[in-house]
């Protein structure tokens, strides 16, 4: 029996020959020539105001965070079936994640649910691209406008999706990138902030140099190299970047790879779908997406786990996810939610994540949809 992984980063085989060229040129430290590549791939693909690598999506949030001034007590309007890291950024900095439901359909964060959460402390509303299908952007910067909010894309999910023709990462103030293994272009661990708003564009350079002005130093538009503002360490080595820039070559190729992967599936689970047994993702037809993951939504709690113990039992890998971050421990001491969180709680306890990834065989893929469905049984 072939074990069938939920995930297997992908290799293009030139990550080897670019990390040799870093060891050639013996500049190991971040924003190098590497990091310059990516950054000027990212800029100039996604069409942004500018583009900084980052350890990780992570980071990315935390520096988002400090550049949209979050201090003590101020509120953020973010989804609670998200990643942890979209909340963390906002605690770190003694803010207030306060949540609302996400939509039955993209299951992105329900816009009409975000100005009834609004208070005089709200600061900003932060956006999860869900499996790499973009979250209402055009209704979400709508509000921000009228109450003047910083709009946050984490576009972790999202590389190279888009929203009415416009690219996941360049809909809102500022947007975060994962390259983390388990993401469609990976460097191990990576990321990257885009800025979109070209009056953030100094002091995210200056947030990322540990607060210096070493930017505005080295393109000489300042005689001195000092302590500016606050910052943190938030670039990753060129080792990271040259991994990473072997990786952006390859971007498209990996994301038809999965595409192709998904809509395998698609087609797969329609006849499921029509008896009712499970739920499909609904892809809105504004937007395109990048084949991050391929979900089922379950009748109920039960059947889903029994579902994942019979993948299992046959060396399939199929995880779910999230734990809703108001149900988790932390997101009880240091966030709030707003109205009911109905959906985000049904769909945690009845989704199941397929295995999905480039270079996956579609005779691996039709196991796993003759597996699902002989148990879902007809
Ligand atoms: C993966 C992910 C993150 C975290 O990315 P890292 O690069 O591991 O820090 C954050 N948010 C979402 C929605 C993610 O999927």
């Amino acid at each position: 029996m072939t074990r069938i992984p939920f995930n297997k980063p992908p290799i293009t085989g030139r990550e080897l020959e670019y990390l040799a060229k870093v060891f050639e040129l013996r500049e190991f430290s971040g924003n190098g020539t590497f990091t310059d590549w990516c950054q000027a791939w990212l800029k100039n693909r996604l069409g942004a105001a500018d583009a900084l690598l980052t350890q990780s999506c992570t980071a990315s949030l935390e520096m988002s965070a400090v550049l949209a001034n979050i201090g003590p007590g101020d509120e953020v309007i973010m989804p609670s079936f998200t990643f942890v890291s979209t909340a963390n950024a906002i605690v770190l900095r003694h803010g207030v994640p306060v949540f609302v439901d996400i939509r039955p359909d993209t299951l992105n964060i329900d816009e009409t649910k975000i100005e009834a959460a609004i208070t005089a402390k709200t600061k900003a509303i932060c956006a999860v691209h869900y499996a790499g299908i973009c979250a209402e952007m055009d209704v979400i910067n709508d509000i921000a406008r009228r109450y003047g909010l910083t709009v946050i894309e984490d576009a972790a999910q999202a590389l190279l999706s888009s929203y009415h023709g416009r690219q996941a990462g360049t809909l809102s103030d500022l947007a975060c990138f994962s390259f983390h293994e388990t993401k469609n272009v990976m460097s191990g661990e990576g990321g990257a902030l885009i800025v979109n708003d070209p009056t953030l564009v100094e002091r995210a350079f200056v947030i990322w140099e540990k607060g210096t002005n070493r930017r505005a130093f080295k393109l000489g538009t300042t005689d001195k190299y000092t302590w500016v503002d606050c910052g943190s360490s938030f670039l990753p080595s060129e080792l990271t970047a040259a991994v990473l820039f072997a990786q952006l070559e390859q971007a498209e190729r990996f994301n038809a790879e999965r595409c192709a992967i998904w809509d395998r599936y698609h087609t797969g689970f329609s006849g499921l779908e029509a008896k009712e047994l499970v739920r499909r993702p609904i892809v809105p037809t504004h937007c395109t997406h990048n084949g991050h993951l391929y979900y089922l939504l379950l009748k109920s709690e039960t059947s889903r786990n029994r579902l994942i113990e019979q993948l299992r039992k046959n060396d399939i890998w199929a995880p779910f996810h999230y734990i809703p971050l108001h149900s988790a421990p932390a997101g009880q001491r240091y966030a709030r939610s707003n109205g009911s969180l109905e959906v985000t709680d049904r769909v945690s306890g009845c989704l199941i994540r397929l295995p999905l990834y480039a270079g996956m065989s579609p005779e691996a893929a039709d196991k796993v949809i003759d597996h699902v469905e002989a148990h879902l049984g007809s």
